[in-house]
């Protein structure tokens, strides 16, 4: 029998034979991100349902030298989460059991591969919530999330999820179990290993279960859409609810020209009567829904160039508001595959980089079309573009050029992958990736998971 054969059968004995997908239809969608920019043929997709069986499935392909892919909901948008040819795609999405929640310490276990959706689902009723939101929350998980320190929506009030994380449970290269779950709230014994692998994108080890700490939302939630005249009126504005609103929870932004091509793809209504060049979405909360509308209310009203407001307390009417913002990206995506670069701006730099921004994109690629959107607050803009080939980079190297001079960060929530990695080196200095490339050699000597994203190889 080959050593793939051999590796195939120890891997049905672990998980039993309908959980190692070999067949090529079967596998596909394992084999394509999101964007559809980046894709490879994987050597199969193993799915363990525990701690356990993922150590077996770990120690079988280091065993015979099998590469690794971690893979969750494959919502990732830098091309972490796909083969690049001939790897294990180690699929967490079977461990997925949730809970019990701890109503009284506001915490909760839970598998890796738990879907955000599902786990919001289980822990609001109680009044609880994930201090993490973002966009994908029907399909990305627990593990991936944490994985890739994910962003989102509330970052301006509840950090990213690094802030979540309590504890972990992470399966090493060589099939050594690190961390613990259930971890305790104050525990300084040495290196932390939830802070070690989170961010680290599936290239230290296979996150198998996580311990989180929840967030608790305010009774009253306001959430306001504010159309203006100029970026920079909208930035004032943002500093504005910074300052004077003690519950703000969310702080969006997008323009004119993305907000028209969204409603050319989707049935939306004209926010205003009035067009207005920028728009900023702002939530907030508070314990009574008047007092919120009061306090926004001021503050837009004290700000210049606003062109048109819009406020909603209820479900629909904030989820109305809301999906202004959200369609963006799935927009983006259903036309055409779209290079996303996710990049942070220092705030004194944010006023210009629009305008600038787009004039580098025009210099290599003039029939390109720019979406820009994000989550101001964190200084955090997507940078959408439309039109170059998905192997053209020129367009990428044009953006994150001008962040790198403007003192940005190249990656401020989706991670290096493979889209960033050739980028790393200009951010980063040698001391630090040598110190990273160090800490993957000592964890993983093999170089089996996750080869390729984060280092160059
Ligand atoms: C519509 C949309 C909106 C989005 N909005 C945001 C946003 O606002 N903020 C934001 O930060 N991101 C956003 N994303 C990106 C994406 O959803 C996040 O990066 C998310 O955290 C990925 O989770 P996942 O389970 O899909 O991970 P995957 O895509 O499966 O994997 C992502 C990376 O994590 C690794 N990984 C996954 N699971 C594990 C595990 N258990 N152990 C070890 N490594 C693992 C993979 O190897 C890969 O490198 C958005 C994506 C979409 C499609």
């Amino acid at each position: 029998m080959t050593e793939t054969g051999q590796l195939l059968d120890q891997l049905r004995a672990v998980v039993g034979p309908p959980n190692v997908i070999v067949d090529a239809d079967e596998r596909a969608s394992y084999e394509v991100d999101w964007t559809r920019r980046f894709r490879g043929e994987a050597l199969a997709v193993v799915r363990p349902a525990s701690t356990a069986e993922t150590v077996a499935v770990v120690r079988a392909c280091h065993e015979h030298g099998a590469r690794m892919v971690p893979q969750g909901g494959n919502t990732g948008l830098v091309g972490g989460s796909v083969p690049r040819g001939g790897e294990v795609v180690v699929s967490t999405r079977r461990m997925d059991e949730i809970g019990p929640l701890d109503d009284d310490a506001g915490e909760i276990v839970v598998g890796s591969g738990a879907v955000l959706e599902a786990v919001q689902a289980a822990v609001r009723p109680a009044g609880w919530d994930v201090g993490v939101d973002l966009g994908a929350r029907g399909s990305c998980t627990i593990g991936g999330m944490v994985a890739t320190n994910a962003g989102g929506e509330h970052v301006v009030r509840d950090g990213p999820m690094a802030e979540q994380v309590l504890g972990l449970e992470g399966v090493l290269a060589g099939g050594a179990v690190v961390g613990r779950v259930p971890a305790l709230r104050k525990d300084n014994t040495g290196y932390r290993w939830h802070r070690i692998l989170t961010g680290s994108e599936g290239t230290l080890a296979v996150i198998t279960r996580v311990h989180l700490r929840l967030v608790r939302r305010p009774k009253a939630q306001v959430t306001a859409l504010v159309g203006l005249a100029s970026f920079p009126d909208a930035l004032a504005l943002a500093g504005a609810f910074h300052r004077d609103i003690e519950g703000l929870d969310a702080l969006e932004a997008f323009f004119a020209d993305g907000l028209d091509f969204v409603q050319q793809h989707i049935d939306l209504a004209d926010p205003f009567p009035q067009p207005a060049a920028a728009y900023l979405l702002a939530e907030a909360g508070a314990a009574e829904t008047d007092e919120a509308v009061r306090e926004m209310g001021a503050t837009v009203e004290a700000a210049r160039g606003v062109v048109g407001a819009a406020v909603a307390t209820d479900a629909a009417g904030r989820a109305r508001l809301w999906r202004y913002r959200e369609a963006h990206p799935e927009v983006a995506n259903s036309s055409g595959i779209p290079h996303k670069l996710d990049v942070t701006l220092p705030f004194d730099a944010l006023p210009r980089f629009p305008d600038e921004v787009r004039r580098r994109i025009a210099a290599v690629a003039p029939d390109a079309r720019v979406l820009l959107f994000g989550h101001v607050g964190d200084g955090n803009l997507h940078v959408n573009v439309l039109g170059p080939a998905p192997e053209d980079y020129a367009v990428d190297d044009a953006v994150l050029g001008l962040v790198v001079e403007l003192g940005g960060s190249i990656s401020a929530e989706h991670g290096v992958g493979i889209a960033k990695r050739d980028w790393l080196a200009r951010y980063r200095t040698a001391d630090d990736l040598e110190a990273m490339r160090a800490v993957k050699r000592a964890l993983d000597p093999q170089g089996l998971l996750n080869p390729g994203v984060i280092f160059t190889p």
